[in-house]
């Protein structure tokens, strides 16, 4: 089955409100779906990570320095196709740009598998361990307001995502230091012993700034920190993670294998966020899971995006051996964003509805049934939010 074309579509929208994090504002939310064609009539869909201009560019990637180095290529021996472009690319981007354009082919190669193989994406991996994944929900963004309305702000937010039915929820920070505690005392009254809470800085601070942080989050039986300081800093993450009570987390942006084994081996996360649409697409995200489980780091995926990336995350949840098992093992959870997503409810001829199914069933989602990712983007909305760039 030969590969016949490789199209990109990047898709964006106005958001009804601007939204923050400890990085940046933003007010626009963009999606980059990677279509592939077969000459047998098998179409596979992926998704590449990255928002805005970032998406542009690896559109470029995708359609102008991948797909010339792979059509004709057969569509099934996704594992050469993977280490031909990577390969090839090696000299010009090991991490970012290039690896996030060979994730999104990668993902719809997989899709395709599937669909060849009439079997789901969590069935052909050797799954599934588990048929329903329990999600939290992360909202609690930065805004252009007072301290004491985030205050405010992030208590009732906190409890409303709870009351939605999520396990757990996800808070942001970034005011500074001490206004953060603030925020995650807030959010700590918000969930009242109701579920976990989690904490996403982003990697806005300094060693000893998430220190004063953490250390109150050891007070308020966070569940996690994430992405404390920053990526390149190892030294901060294991003394992080040596110092403090509350789980260290973090890894979204890292790439493939060696990337992976460097951050695992400096013993710094509690909890390994691998990002599939970012790291080198399926067949490195096994390859790193098969890593982490190799330190005994268990894995929460990190996910972002539209429907595609949230239906890939379901299955590889779903595949996710566990570790180390027992009668009620450690289970991972499926990262839901509940700000607004045209992308993640919208797309699907048949929607995944996330948070009905949250409602019904007291937070649980379950696997799309149908062969590879076992969903089917709308064409005509995608045209409707397609950039024509
Ligand atoms: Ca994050």
């Amino acid at each position: 089955m030969k590969i016949t074309r490789i199209t990109s579509h990047v898709m964006q929208y106005d958001l009804p409100e601007e939204l923050g994090y400890s990085q940046q504002y933003y007010s626009r939310r963009t999606a980059h779906l990677v279509e592939v064609e077969t000459d047998e009539g098998l179409v596979g869909w992926g998704e590449c990570f990255g928002p805005g201009n970032v998406a542009i560019a690896n559109k470029t990637i995708v359609e102008k320095v991948i797909q010339p180095m792979i059509l004709g290529d057969d569509a099934i021996s996704r594992d050469v196709i993977w280490h031909k472009v990577y390969n090839l690319l090696r000299d010009h981007g090991q991490k970012g740009m290039p690896l996030q354009a060979l994730s999104g082919v990668d993902i719809a190669l997989w899709d395709i598998a599937g669909k060849a193989a009439g079997m789901p994406l969590c069935k052909l991996i050797g799954g599934p361990h588990s048929t329903r994944i329990p999600a939290y929900g992360y909202g609690m963004m930065l805004k252009r307001e007072s301290v004491e309305d985030h205050v405010a702000r992030f208590r009732d937010e906190a409890a409303a995502i709870l009351d939605m039915g999520f396990k757990a929820t996800k808070m942001k920070v970034g005011l500074g230091p001490k206004d953060d505690v603030r925020l995650c005392e807030s959010v700590a009254a918000g969930v009242a012993g109701k579920g976990r809470f989690m904490v996403d800085a982003n990697h806005c601070y300094t060693t000893s700034d998430a220190f004063y942080v953490g250390r109150a989050l050891d007070e308020l039986d966070a569940y996690w920190l994430e992405e404390p300081v920053a990526p390149e800093d190892l030294d901060g993450y294991r003394e992080l993670r040596a110092g403090l009570k509350v789980n260290i987390t973090g890894g979204e942006s890292e790439f493939n294998r060696w990337g992976w084994r460097t951050i695992l081996e400096n013993r710094g996360l509690d909890i390994a966020q691998p990002e599939v649409c970012a790291l080198g697409g399926i067949s490195e995200y096994l390859r790193v899971l098969a890593l982490a489980h190799a330190h005994f780091t268990p894995v929460v995926n990190h996910v972002w995006g539209s429907a595609i990336a949230v239906a890939t995350n379901l299955h590889l949840l779903s595949a996710m051996p566990p570790l180390p098992g027992g009668l009620n093992p450690w289970e991972p959870m499926l990262e839901f964003d509940t700000t607004h997503n045209s992308f993640r409810d919208d797309l699907l001829t048949k929607p995944l509805e996330i948070q009905r199914q949250v409602k019904e069933t007291g937070g649980y989602v379950s696997i799309p049934d149908g062969p590879g990712l076992g969903v089917e983007p709308d064409r005509d909305f995608i045209r409707n939010y397609r950039l024509d760039v």
